[in-house]
């Protein structure tokens, strides 16, 4: 049986890694690939997967929005978020869910249900964490981005607040990409560390963000758990097994990008 994730481009991805640790760990006869494949290409790669042995594929950018578009059946939370990362091959239908939000409840590993959360980022990734946290009881989302009208734009449809400039809260998300390759820090220089921090980016250390919060007593959780959480919620949908958590957790931080 195949997997794979499709993006573009799609060279840097961690998840054959994690994934086929999995594999290996539950003695499954799986392969997991890189599908490199252009916009404009996608739908009908997707399409011609399953014919060629393909069970599921994750997908990332660029085509997140357009697996959705592609799918037969759509869960919840795919159509909430407007975006899926996760197809499912079965009987002959596409079905597309989206593990990012899920999967970032479960790296956070409490119950934001009461907490003041506020997520740095409207992009794709943080419109995923702020509909989890909504979905999740949240008291207050609060959406900051560097461009203000996106942040206004996602706050105004997922009924959020948008803020100008990131303020006081119980739980921080950054969902932007500062972090991934240097450049303009996040304005935090006003801000206290709150008491609990993730940062979706990940790198082979703790990123600044981390390297701050923890030097101010935050519990902190790292992309690599975000991306472990989601990933194993994909190999479950796909192999309705159990997925190794610890055995992808060590395939993810000695993966090489
Ligand atoms: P995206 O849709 O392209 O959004 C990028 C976001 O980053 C936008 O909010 C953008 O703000 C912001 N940004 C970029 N440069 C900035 C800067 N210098 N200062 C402040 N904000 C900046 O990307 P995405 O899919 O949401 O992904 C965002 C990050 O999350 C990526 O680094 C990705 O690798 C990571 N991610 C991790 C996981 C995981 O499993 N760990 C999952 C998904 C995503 P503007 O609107 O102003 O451009």
């Amino acid at each position: 049986m195949l997997a794979g994730v499709l993006g573009f481009p799609v060279a840097h991805s961690r998840s054959p890694d994690i994934q086929n640790a999995a594999f290996r760990e539950l003695g499954l006869d799986w392969r997991y690939v890189k599908l490199p494949v252009p916009p404009e290409l996608f739908a009908e790669t997707a399409r011609a997967l399953p014919g060629s042995g393909f069970r599921g594929a994750n997908v990332t950018i660029p085509h997140k929005r357009a697996a959705l578009e592609l799918a037969d059946v759509r869960s919840p939370a795919a159509e909430a978020i407007g975006a899926a990362n996760t197809l499912l091959f079965a009987d002959g239908s596409i079905e597309a869910d989206n593990t990012d939000a899920p999967g970032f409840l479960a790296a956070l590993g409490e119950d934001p249900a009461g907490l003041r959360a506020l997520v740095l980022g409207a992009g794709g990734a943080g419109r995923a964490v702020a509909w989890a946290l909504r979905e999740a009881g949240a008291a207050e989302v609060s959406v900051w981005n560097r461009t203000p009208e996106r942040a206004e734009a996602l706050s105004a449809e997922l009924g959020l607040r948008h803020v100008a400039r990131p303020e006081a809260c119980d739980l921080l998300v950054n969902a932007t990409s500062v972090g991934l390759t240097g450049g303009e820090p996040l304005p935090l220089e006003a801000l206290e560390p709150p008491p609990v921090v993730v940062d979706l980016v990940y790198s082979d250390g703790p990123t600044a963000l981390l390297e701050w919060a923890r030097a101010g007593g935050s519990r902190t959780v790292d992309g690599l758990e975000v991306l472990v959480r989601q990933g194993a919620l994909s190999f479950e949908r796909w192999t309705g097994r159990e997925a190794p958590l610890e055995v992808m957790r060590m395939a993810a931080s000695s993966s090489q990008p």
